[in-house]
């Protein structure tokens, strides 16, 4: 009752949501599993490619929750598709038929050339079933189990016990050893590392099209195309991990469309859903027939009808924006503007990335720096150890761009 008062008068409303960010704070640290050390920073809404605090105060998003809402906030056909679809039914589970889901399904198919798609809860979900799917072909094909995986050092592809298994940092997988057995790691960008661990056993490379968490690496053209030529040869799946880099991000609705290869197996998350919790791993027909079979996977929720929407209505919404023409406009402009700061700077040091996924390697503390930017109204987040990431949705203009580099100016001039 207390909240329906207060959200009803201008003054008492303040004086609430005051009290209340430093109490939700406070009750965030003390209910919550500390995996997070997070900003100070209660988040209430967004509108366009801009973030609202409790207090009121404006935020210039250039991070997207994580290159999650790639649409901004409030796009109205998006959320209009997600009102119906609440007010018919949210869950059905995969034991019956939904016209949301199947739309979305041929949507995601469409866009990516794919022939099979499994939604899933998450992008961690969505590596399991590529890392089963990928086992699961080789074990048809062979008669047997038992065959191994390569993965590719600084990479990232998630948290869950498989996928930790085949992200390639120490660090993340020590404290939760032994992980799944069978995985060897390469260099990414270095197609004899790969080679050089290539057995009869190897069922699977796999490897993000252009590194996320790990520093924002792109593959290279010549490494992409040796490693399918690889995997050719040897009937060796190559399954690759668009879960940060895909739809549309980096100018193409999937990273490895720039390169003329196709992937066998290709996940996605993050923006597939603009925010509603999904992922999907996607199968060529040939994998497919020789794969997974009823009884060797499945999910309560994965691709439950409010999801389908969600994704439908993502796909609507790149076509009705032209949001890939449109990432191709805004992104040349991005990286002129980030190259002419790393000249201008000595301690940045580089810029790396395609399209609207781009890292600054910067010499000063990157965490404090993304800390920093949020007094200037402006929110950056981290990858690696020195790299400041900028992901942001894919609706911003020049002028956001030109916004962001004042405020990141700022924010340097802040941090010496
Ligand atoms: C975020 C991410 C994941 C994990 O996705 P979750 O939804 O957090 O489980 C996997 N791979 C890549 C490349 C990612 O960026």
């Amino acid at each position: 009752m207390r909240f329906a008062v207060s959200i009803t008068k201008g003054i008492e409303e303040r004086k609430w949501k005051l009290m209340n960010k430093e109490t939700c704070i406070e009750r965030a640290e003390n209910n919550l599993v500390h995996t997070y050390n997070r900003f100070s920073l209660v988040i209430d809404h967004g509108e366009g490619v801009r973030l609202y605090d409790t207090d009121g105060r404006e935020y210039l998003d250039f991070a997207a929750g994580i290159a999650v809402c790639a649409l901004g906030y409030g796009n109205k056909g998006y959320e209009n598709a997600l009102k119906n679809q609440v007010e018919k039914i949210l869950h059905i589970s995969n034991l019956y038929y939904s016209e949301p889901t199947v739309e979305a399904a041929q949507k995601a198919l469409a866009a990516s050339g794919m022939d099979r798609i499994f939604f899933t809860n998450s992008g961690t979900e969505a590596i399991e079933g590529a890392i089963k799917a990928a086992k699961k072909y080789a074990y048809t094909r062979d008669g047997h189990a038992g065959h191994e995986m390569i993965a590719m050092n600084h990479s990232f592809h998630g948290r869950s016990i498989g996928a930790l298994s085949v992200t390639g940092n120490p660090h993340y997988q020590e404290p939760f050893a032994p992980l799944l057995p069978g995985v060897k790691f390469a260099e990414f960008n270095d197609l004899e590392s790969v080679k050089a661990l290539v057995t009869d056993k190897t069922c699977a490379i796999i490897m993000e099209t252009v590194q996320g968490e790990g520093g924002i690496y792109p593959a290279e053209p010549e490494f992409l195309k040796g490693v399918r030529r690889l995997c050719d040869e040897r009937d060796i799946l190559l399954i690759l991990d668009e879960i940060q880099c895909g739809m549309g991000r980096t100018g193409k609705m999937f990273a490895w469309q720039h390169y003329g290869v196709k992937p066998d197996i290709m996940t996605c998350a993050k923006a597939l859903g603009n925010g509603v919790p999904v992922g999907a791993f996607f199968l060529t027909a040939r994998v497919a027939e020789k794969s997974l079979a009823p009884g060797d996977h499945g999910t309560t929720y994965g691709g439950n009808p409010l999801v389908g929407a969600a994704v439908s209505a993502v796909f609507d919404q790149f076509e009705e924006l032209g949001l890939l023409e449109h990432v191709n406009r805004v992104a040349p402009y991005l990286e002129h503007k980030l190259d002419a700061l790393v000249e201008k700077h000595e301690f940045l040091t580089a810029r790396r990335g395609m399209g609207l996924m781009q890292g600054l390697e910067c010499a000063l503390p990157v965490g404090t720096v993304a800390a920093k930017a949020l007094d200037q109204g402006l929110v950056v987040i981290t990858a690696g150890t020195n790299v400041i990431r900028l992901v942001p949705p894919l609706v911003i203009t020049e002028a956001d761009v030109d916004e962001m580099i004042e405020k990141l100016e700022r924010t340097f001039s802040n941090c010496h």
